[in-house]
């Protein structure tokens, strides 16, 4: 199993929360756009630049995008 999850949608939202070992770390969108908005492994706050690149602006680690797209299938 997967150590990413994919919430349910929340009523009127487009996002929903992505989670690595039950924490919210980011989102993913309608059009399977992926934020990382809290970091896997440091656990800081990422940049807003950073967020869409997956990237965190801190440490470098990378989400792991194509793992938690093949949750989407
Ligand atoms: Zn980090």
């Amino acid at each position: 199993m997967s150590k990413y999850q994919i919430l349910p949608a929340l009523p009127d939202h487009d996002h929903r929360i992505v989670t690595l070992n039950q924490k919210n770390i980011g989102w993913i969108s309608t059009d399977k756009t992926i934020g990382l908005e809290t970091c896997g492994s440091c656990h800081r706050e990422n940049y807003s630049l950073s967020v869409l690149r997956g990237q965190c602006a801190w440490c470098g680690w990378d989400i792991d995008e194509e793992e938690i797209l093949k949750l989407e299938s």
